[in-house]
């Protein structure tokens, strides 16, 4: 999302007038987009900004800029009375204050069919940044902005706002517009990303956009993130079956293997009716690859709890499972009614017990890829070898002279491991 957001930002900016630089002592504007999802991430975002204060005070024109979760949908005064050198804050996916501010400061009269444009970027046209064109083969689209579920442990709702989805029309054109500049896969986005339509008018939901999505020509691969698991209809599933544009790469969260856990989450499910799920999946899209998501140390978390959602990790061998430890969010119902009793050392342990396990199932999942042809689209050379990946999403490197930007080709595999494969182009 803050990926997407902050292209569409770039190329805002880039309309009015500013040029991207690598340095932030070059710059004139700085633009920090945050993400406060767990403790370490806000971390992050806190430690950028405290290392920005020498520039502002050498520089008293620099602007500095706050953007996306740090701030929310409800703005962060807090933040703002803690960090005076911010001159400007924007809400997730909005950075209409910060535009508002350069516009007012550079006092210059822009002309009405550029303000227009800056406009039309800000509301949904799309234009690839500058840095960004001939070289980006792969891009988000973020369809659903927002949830509305309130899981316990999860600050996105409180930050993000209420579920909305992005209108219908919008999301075709952004979509051939990325085509027109040179994309070849898109991802659809959305917190709960199968909910897509269920709060617009009319029959639309997201199985229905795959559909109109796939006639695009020259788009080569359509993916969507992230399911959950009580939205993920047959209808879909088909959908992804009989798409072959559609990748058999399905991001499900389980979040917790035991049922008094998943509840204490108000996730709204069972881990019976998750492991029936994945089982569908893999007899309606035959070869698809799932990833999950998985807490580990939610409050009250016993071992033997913990061990119930290894023991579902070790029986369903999916092959992706994106591990975190809790990190109470101020505001959320799990952390103003449950008391974080996992001890850190203990949260950890548990997380690595998890992760030595998926790299076991990794590892076997991917080593019978050994010797296979699979079909890679290339999206970026460095350190002399090119970058791409399977349509299940494993990563795939390739050496070779030829230029494979944005080439969908066949490639041997000739190496296996349990977070990339090494191949030869066929
Ligand atoms: N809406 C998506 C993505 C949410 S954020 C979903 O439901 O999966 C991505 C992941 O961060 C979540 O899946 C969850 O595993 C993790 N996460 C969210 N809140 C967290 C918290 N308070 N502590 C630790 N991990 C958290």
């Amino acid at each position: 999302m803050n990926v997407a957001d902050s292209r569409r930002l770039a190329s805002a900016l880039e309309m009015m007038g500013f040029e991207p630089t690598i340095k932030p002592k070059d710059a004139d504007v700085i633009i920090l987009n945050t993400c406060v999802v767990r403790q370490s991430a806000e971390n992050k975002a806190i430690g950028r900004l405290s290392s920005l204060r020498p520039l502002k005070d050498k520089n008293p024109d620099l602007v500095i800029s706050l953007m996306g979760c740090l701030i929310g949908v409800r703005g962060n005064q807090k933040i703002l009375d803690r960090f005076p050198w911010v001159d400007v804050a924007s809400p997730p996916s909005d950075p209409t204050p910060l535009i508002n501010f350069l516009n007012q400061r550079s006092g210059k009269d822009r002309s009405q069919a550029k303000q227009d444009k800056i406009n039309a970027i800000l509301d949904g046209d799309f234009v690839l940044p500058q840095k960004d064109q001939n070289q980006l083969v792969s891009a988000f689209i973020p369809i659903v902005y927002g949830c509305s579920h309130a899981c316990t442990y999860c600050i996105i709702p409180s930050k993000r706002g209420i579920e909305h989805s992005r209108p219908y029309d919008e999301i075709i054109t952004e979509a051939q517009s990325m085509v027109g500049q040179g994309i070849r896969e898109i991802t659809l986005l959305g917190q709960i990303v199968d909910r897509y339509g269920l709060d617009l008018p009319g029959n639309i939901n997201l199985a229905g956009l795959l559909h109109d999505l796939h006639q695009i020509k020259d788009l080569k691969r359509i993916r969507f993130l992230t399911s959950h698991p009580n939205w993920m209809t047959d209808d879909l599933l088909q959908t992804v079956a009989d798409l072959p544009k559609v990748c058999p790469h399905i991001e499900v969260p389980i979040q917790a293997g035991d049922d008094d856990i998943l509840a204490a989450m108000k996730r709204g499910y069972t881990s019976a009716e998750y492991r029936d799920l994945v089982g569908k999946i893999r007899k309606m899209i035959p070869g698809a690859s799932i990833a999950t998501d998985i807490i580990v140390g939610f409050p009250g978390e016993t071992q033997e709890q913990f061990m119930n959602t290894y023991q579902l990790l070790d029986d369903l061998r999916m092959d992706v499972a994106h591990l975190a430890r809790y990190s109470p969010r101020t505001g959320t119902y799990a952390e103003r009614k449950l008391e974080d009793d996992v001890p850190e050392a203990e949260k950890m342990h548990r997380f690595r017990m998890l992760e030595s396990l998926q790299e076991e199932i990794s590892t076997e999942i991917n080593a019978k890829l050994m010797n296979q042809v699979v079909s890679v689209l290339f999206e970026e050379k460095s350190r002399g070898r090119w970058r791409g990946r399977t349509p299940t999403n494993k990563l795939v490197f390739v050496e070779s002279d030829e230029n494979l930007l944005g080439q969908e080709r066949n490639v041997l595999i000739e190496w296996t491991g349990p977070w990339s494969l090494i191949g030869a182009l066929q």
